[in-house]
């Protein structure tokens, strides 16, 4: 396979360059602009990264052009053919990509194998295109006439992802959008921008031709020039809500298909029937795993009757058991924040937290590790309410609020008052109760007793109110669905001595 640039167990003190993929080999970008990338364990700049121009997005989008009737003419077969070798490939190197995931956005190496695994499932999924793309036929709907469905793909579609799943999130874009027949242009997030090179290898190394996988690195330059370009037809987007508004507007405006995934502040509920050890178990996991920065993260749980002080009792006792430490260290279960000044922005939550009229039980401050990473310890916070900054923004750091209420009414009127709609859980015992939930609450994704209810590979991805712009959830029979577009075939075979003209409406009876 082609040797990575960046070998991820050598960290070289020398800052690495980080290029295009366009075409199938590394393309350097000429606009002179580049952002820095971090190890966030240690504080140093491991890399720069090209930031793409307009004319060099345009390269990208007439490569991919280019590629696309090959690709789509392909046989299934053959497709799902190279997408078992993309899926063998993928899972052979998942250390490989781990370590530089862990590197670069400094989530825990278990956790970074495990992102891999999650968006290999994707991957798997889509090696069944050929029964996934299957259409519909109706023999005879008139006489000696037959309908039928099929599906094609639109062309040049784009991702542009977030940093907090570096692998996954494009994995859940490219891989159906691929396996459907279009080529693809991804834009990931610049923060932690490497997973996606080595990706480009892999897929090139598993026989996907040249051109229908690209990537192109960049700022607001580059999603906008995707934005406007008039050849591409479709635009995933995952990451803040602002700018998932922003990506929806702009990009439907433009004529094009459009899919994006905000931000989130989801809600657990902890109903006093709940198993204490249980909730308090799951309520650590999800909100301090990979430090808080994950959209399906439980950022408020919220405490129903007598039930709050042995929860925030059972949560604060398990709190001190969390190792922070460097994410390539095995024995760590919490890696630093991605960057020095979201650490801080997420640190000011705590610290205003008291001036607000809230609590702070845990302080992540007094308990970050030394040095130049960007570190900070979890923290728990009590008695929040919906005035609260810190109960209202989507803090995305190792930060738990509970807020108390005395009602299940009072907790399902908070969520769904909750500008949010990603994820929600229920912990309780009572069956009537969790089903009345699911059929109460308004998210998108909804655990019951299942903290991060992030739907398996075969479902879709998605949520509710400001944490989705646009109709179609994301892989999954949705995603098949976002990269094709539908067809209707009425045909007659006649016999000619039966043809005559007919000015009537079409009848089929
Ligand atoms: P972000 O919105 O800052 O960036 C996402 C992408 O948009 C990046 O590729 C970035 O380069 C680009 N971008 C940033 N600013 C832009 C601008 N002004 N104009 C155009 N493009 C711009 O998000 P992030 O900080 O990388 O990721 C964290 C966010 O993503 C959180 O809000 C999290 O909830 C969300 N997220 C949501 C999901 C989901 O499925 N709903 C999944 C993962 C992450």
């Amino acid at each position: 396979m082609t040797q990575l640039a960046q070998a991820p167990d050598e960290v070289r003190g020398e800052v690495t360059r980080i290029t295009h993929w366009i075409g199938g080999k590394r393309v350097e970008g000429t606009s002179g602009r580049s952002g820095p990338v971090f190890n966030p364990a240690t504080g140093q700049q491991t890399g720069e990264v090209d930031f793409a121009t307009v004319e060099e997005i345009d390269k990208a989008v007439q490569t991919a052009k280019e590629a696309f009737p090959s690709w789509r003419a392909l046989s299934l077969s053959r497709r799902t053919d190279i997408f078992f070798r993309v899926r063998r490939l993928i899972d052979e190197h998942r250390e490989d990509i781990g370590k530089i995931l862990t590197s670069e956005h400094g989530k825990v190496l278990s956790d970074a194998k495990g992102e891999v695994a999650r968006g290999l499932e994707v991957v798997e999924y889509c090696c069944g295109i050929p029964e996934l793309l299957k259409g519909s036929f109706s023999e005879q709907a008139s006489s000696g006439i037959d309908v039928y469905s099929i599906r094609q793909p639109l062309g040049v579609v784009a991702g542009i992802t977030p940093f907090n799943f570096p692998a996954m999130v494009p994995m859940w874009m490219w891989a159906p959008a691929l396996a459907c027949g279009n080529t693809f242009i991804l834009k990931p997030s610049e923060k932690d921008p490497s997973a996606s090179l080595y990706t480009a290898e892999l897929l090139k190394e598993a026989g996907v031709p040249d051109g229908v996988f690209n990537v192109v690195h960049g700022d607001k330059v580059a999603v906008d020039a995707i934005l406007e370009h008039p050849d591409i037809k479709a635009v995933s987007f995952v990451g803040s809500t602002p700018i998932a508004k922003y990506v929806y507007e702009n990009a439907t405006k433009q004529g094009k298909r459009a899919q994006a995934l905000g931000g989130a502040k989801n809600h657990m509920i902890v109903l006093p029937d709940a198993d204490i050890d249980m909730a308090a178990d799951a309520a650590v996991s999800a909100a301090y795993g990979s430090a808080g920065e994950r959209c399906m993260a439980i950022s408020q749980v919220v405490a129903v009757g007598e039930v709050a002080d042995k929860l925030i009792a059972a949560i604060k006792e398990r709190i001190p058991k969390v190792k922070v430490g460097n994410g390539m260290d095995p024995d760590s279960e919490m890696g630093p924040l991605v960057t020095r000044e979201h650490r801080d922005k997420v640190a000011s939550y705590v610290a205003n937290t008291p001036g607000e009229g809230g609590t702070v039980v845990v302080d992540g401050r007094e308990s970050a590790p030394e040095g130049d990473g960007f570190w900070l310890g979890v923290s728990l916070l009590d008695n929040l309410t919906p005035d609260m900054k810190a109960y209202q923004d989507e803090i995305f750091g190792p930060v738990l609020g509970v807020s108390r209420v005395d009602t299940y009414d009072e907790a399902v009127t908070l969520v769904n008052e909750n500008p949010y709609g990603n994820g929600t859980a229920i912990f309780t015992r009572d069956g009537g109760v969790a089903r009345q939930f699911q059929f109460d609450v308004q998210a998108g994704m909804v655990g019951i007793n299942v903290p991060i209810p992030v739907p398996v590979a075969y479902y879709s991805f998605g949520g509710w109110k400001a944490s989705l712009f646009g109709d179609s959830h994301i892989y999954g029979p949705e995603g098949i669905t976002f990269y094709t577009r539908g067809k209707v075939v009425t045909s007659r075979w006649p016999d000619p001595a039966t043809s005559k003209v007919d000015l009537g409406f079409p009848q089929t009876r």
